[in-house]
């Protein structure tokens, strides 16, 4: 990796005003591809998944999925934008060993929706709009792997291996207009575009777009120019970002090299660029001017697309709300602050707390043993919140036996600890462990006995008035009763046994 002096990101900002572009590729969550009728389930054998269609062989003829094409008008007009009355289909035609058709089967001057926009939320609740020049419906290509060489990469390898499953996986592109006025914002506004993104596409049920697991992934392109100028500056494209950190971080990074260059006199050449997540740095991928010529033309063998105006109007009525809409209402009904839903939403909680309250939590509760203790779980063993072995049904019967008394906030920590480790629900965990408050008077008469017994100098103090000084006989007692004493019973018991009034 080549070293550059970079400008710091402060001075960088000083002289010079980020324009950004960013496309973000989506797979579509369909059963099949997106012309022809081959599985799209991850995790087969390679090249169990193909047929003449994908695999591009003579004479064979693509037909377009249905569902592809409901999705990608699902995503337009979530998007806002206009959906066209009538598109087509077009080759790009390039060659690539992972893409046999030897042209990948995309949407050139006719993308099935275009001009909307995207409202995103930063973090500190300012509102900025990201404007959509179109969504086009594409394919997805193969996949290499690259054997022998030291790196997995195609350099010193002795051989490749090619896997056409996932050749002909629906694909839907999003292209931003150029993003202007965000300054030294640029990197938040690209992180919170990509996240707002893949929660509309999970709300809209077209794709689960797991960036970890490449069904979304995002390049970013950006150029600078000198503060108070108009015309745009030549741009980089670092490509297939894949996670809302990474976005941030390769903005950010891009912004101080570009500067690096253009301040000591340098120019940038359009090209992509390759993001490295282990220092958060880019290096030249190769050169890309814009007379690149793919000879795109219609693709003969597939029938327009003409998406009727009631269909469109169908699906609009059916669109959810959106979630800028719905987090926004959440917030409203939990009553909490716009940064603690920012980081209900960042630790992906969500739907996570929406179920537990409808399973019958009070929002307050249902939040606290989210955010707190399974967070602390979740973040100690690396994994989601969703991914922990406790659903919110589970969580919902603990913010309930709390409720009632049964359990005091120690109690239900273990009874959380005894759900993940595959003890079952939370009642199978109180009873195997034992694990209720006692409040009897009989059972907690002893342990009071023996704390004032084993304190008396503290007991001399409340009889004389001390009262406050009750909570270290209280906690005595606690301690005693490995936490499980009802500890307000306990409190009432030692000012009665010791003649004063609460
Ligand atoms: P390509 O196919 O070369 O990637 P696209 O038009 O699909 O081109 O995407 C380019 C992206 O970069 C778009 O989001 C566009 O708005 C944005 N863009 C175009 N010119 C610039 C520029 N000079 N600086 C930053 N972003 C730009
Ligand atoms: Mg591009
Ligand atoms: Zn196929």
């Amino acid at each position: 990796m080549t070293t550059i002096d970079l400008v710091s990101y402060e001075d960088a900002l000083a002289s010079y005003d980020p324009v950004m572009g960013l496309e973000v590729h989506v797979e579509l969550g369909t059963r099949t591809k997106m012309f022809c009728g081959c599985s799209t389930e991850l995790g087969a054998e390679p090249n169990s998944q193909t047929c003449p269609t994908c695999l591009g062989l003579p004479g064979s003829l693509p037909v377009v999925n249905a569902i592809g094409v409901e999705s990608a008008v699902k995503i337009g007009l979530a998007l806002h934008c206009e959906i066209a009355e009538w598109c087509r289909f077009a080759r790009k035609n390039y060659f690539y060993p992972d893409m046999p058709k030897n042209f990948q089967t995309s949407q050139y001057d006719e993308p099935i929706a275009f001009n909307g926009y995207l409202d995103v939320q930063l973090e500190d609740g300012e509102v900025f709009r990201v404007e959509i020049e179109r969504a086009h419906m594409e394919e997805d290509t193969g996949k290499s792997t690259h054997v022998g060489g030291a790196t997995g990469r195609i350099h010193g390898a002795s051989h490749s291996l090619l896997d056409y499953n996932r050749a002909g996986i629906p694909l839907i592109e999003i292209v931003t207009k150029p993003i202007e006025g965000a300054g030294e914002r640029a990197p938040e506004v690209a992180k919170a575009y990509v996240a707002e993104l893949r929660e509309l596409i999970k709300a809209l049920g077209v794709s689960e777009a797991r960036m970890e697991m490449g069904q979304m992934r995002c390049d970013v392109n950006l150029s600078l120019r000198p503060n108070g100028t108009e015309k745009f500056g030549t741009r980089s494209e670092t490509k297939n970002v894949n996670s809302l950190r990474s976005v941030e971080r390769a903005a950010r990074f891009e912004i101080m090299r570009h500067a690096a260059v253009l301040s000591s006199g340098g120019t940038i050449v359009q090209e992509t660029r390759h993001f490295h997540e282990e220092d958060g740095s880019t290096t030249a991928g190769r050169i890309k001017d814009n007379a690149e010529d793919y000879r795109y033309f219609p693709e003969p063998d597939l029938v327009p697309v003409a998406p009727a105006r009631e269909w469109v109007e169908e699906l609009r009525k059916g669109l959810p709300e959106l979630p800028r809409v719905r987090r926004n209402r959440l917030r409203e009904e939990w009553g909490v602050s716009e940064h603690d839903m920012q980081s209900i939403l960042n630790a992906g909680a969500v739907d996570l707390i929406v179920a537990t309250i409808e399973a019958g939590a009070d929002a307050a509760s249902a939040r606290k043993w989210w955010m707190g203790e399974l967070a602390r779980r979740a973040n100690e063993a690396g994994t989601d919140l969703a991914a922990l072995e406790i659903t919110p049904v589970q969580v919902a019967r603990v913010c309930a036996l709390v409720a009632e008394g049964s359990l005091n906030d120690k109690l239900a920590r273990q009874v959380i600890e005894g759900v993940l480790a595959g003890e079952g629900d939370p009642d199978a965990v109180v009873a195997a462990r034992g694990l209720a408050v006692v409040s009897d008077d009989s059972a907690l008469g002893t342990a009071v006995d023996e704390a004032i017994a084993a304190n008396a100098g503290i007991a001399d103090k409340i009889r004389a008035g001390k009262v406050a000084a009750a909570g270290a006989l209280v906690g005595a007692v606690m301690k005693a009763t490995r936490g499980q004493a009802d500890a307000a019973r306990v409190r009432e018991l030692i000012l009665e046994r010791l003649g004063v009034e609460g």
